[in-house]
């Protein structure tokens, strides 16, 4: 079947015909038949560059030799067990190792449940109740972060998804991102707030990076008002290096969470952080937390191959970062907005000079957007179908891919 038959099919058997929002491509989506590479190739036999690679995981590309071969070995053996396994003990050792700020961590399968955990956590702790998050952060599909950004800090949040109770995200504040004052002010006037939930560097709606000092502020601000400093690296974690951005910026949160690329493209989630913390989790602490599928065996043996390879070949991070400057100086060329990168995390903006926050974002130009995205797609090249979303890149995208890609971005946006 084509993909506009299967997808006239799927929006009789599930909402909007998709697993997840972001997928449900107008007037439909293309079906993959399989991947390999930098490529995928869809049902209806087109062939693509993927820039989007499953929104983040896979740093290594579709089917990497190293990570399939550890999968196939682990599937031998069992892909479920629910008993603690050797490898939990591997990847929670090279987390620890890789992050300074990070001395215990418990194994979840998705980045929502380890936010959620996370900030029930900081909860737990502190005994405070509010949380502060950053106006346009993500941080997975919860209620507690479900706020409509706009509700700023002297407001209480509104919820940004029917079913969630205002009861509930009234305890969630907003403010700016690249404004360490707003926190300021905002845990100046308020004593129950028990962390501050942030992307390091904005993935979600861009890359938007943070300005010189921005992070070290928050560290400071933080640490003044006795509010723990949650960083949620599930996109950047081992995206922008070893160490993610906390070693990348030097700055040292007290809990951070992380999935994506630590599943090596299988679910996983993981959050942790300072020792007395982690304690207060069950079964060592009366913070309850538990996951039938939490450390499952196949996501375990995924993750730690894709870290070891990344470990044994740092120069990958240098060769991303290249990368993605020569796409970069084609898109300068073009003369028409803005271009952000960070390593292997780029994005082209609508909007005169880069943005610095959510609101920035907003004011790019959507429809300058879409039929630019619906021209790399015609190009060969699949970015994320959203001026809101941050391209990817894999070690396992060629020089030749590279310039195809950097040429389709010269065209696209003269055009
Ligand atoms: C993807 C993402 C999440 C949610 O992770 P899931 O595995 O999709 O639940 C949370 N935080 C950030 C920063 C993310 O990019």
């Amino acid at each position: 079947m084509k993909s506009s038959d299967l997808f006239e099919r799927a929006k009789q058997l599930m909402p909007g015909g998709v697993s997840s929002p972001v997928r449900a491509i107008r007037p439909y989506p293309f079906y993959v038949e399989r991947a390999a590479g930098s490529r995928l190739t869809t049902v209806d036999g087109v062939e693509f560059i993927d820039c989007c690679l499953a929104y983040g995981p896979l740093i290594l590309g579709h089917v990497h030799p190293e990570v399939k071969g550890a999968i196939e070995r682990q599937i031998e053996k069992g892909w479920l067990y629910g008993t603690p396994t050797p490898l939990e003990i591997d990847l929670a050792g090279t987390i620890i190792e890789d992050h300074p700020a990070v001395d215990m961590v418990r194994f979840v399968s998705s980045g929502s449940e380890a936010t959620m955990a996370a900030i029930r956590l900081a909860r737990g702790y502190t005994g405070k109740q509010d949380i502060v998050k950053v106006e346009g952060g993500f941080h997975g599909a919860h209620d507690a972060v479900l706020v409509k950004a706009g509700s700023g800090a002297t407001t209480l949040g509104v919820p940004d998804s029917a079913g969630v109770l205002a009861d509930v995200v009234a305890h969630t504040r907003q403010v700016p991102y690249n404004d360490p004052e707003a926190l300021d002010t905002l845990l100046a006037r308020n004593e129950d707030v028990a962390a501050f939930i942030v992307e390091p560097i904005m993935g979600n709606i861009g890359p938007v990076l943070p300005e010189d000092g921005y992070l070290a502020d928050l560290r400071e601000i933080t640490a003044a008002h006795d509010v723990l400093l949650i960083f949620d690296e599930v996109i950047t974690g081992y995206r922008v290096g070893i160490g993610g951005a906390q070693v990348r910026y030097g700055v040292k949160p007290d809990l951070a969470t992380f999935g994506k690329i630590i599943g090596g493209g299988l679910p996983i989630g993981a959050f942790g952080g300072r020792r007395e913390i982690m304690e207060m989790v069950a079964p060592s602490g009366p913070v309850y937390q538990a996951g039938t599928f939490s450390g499952n065996p196949a996501s375990l043996a995924a993750g730690y191959a894709t870290l070891r390879y990344l470990h044994e070949h740092p120069d990958v991070y240098r060769h991303l970062d290249e990368a993605t400057r020569a796409i970069e100086e084609t898109a300068l060329d073009a003369r028409r907005g803005s271009f952000v990168r960070m390593g292997s995390l780029f994005k082209h903006f609508f909007r005169e000079a880069p943005p610095r926050n959510y609101r920035d974002v907003q004011e790019c130009d959507r429809e300058a957007f879409s039929r630019f995205w619906k021209a790399m797609l015609d190009a060969g090249i699949f970015l994320p179908p959203s001026q809101f979303e941050t391209n990817f890149l894999s070690t396992a995208h060629t020089r030749t891919d590279i310039e195809k890609i950097a040429d389709a971005y010269g065209s696209c946006l003269f055009a």
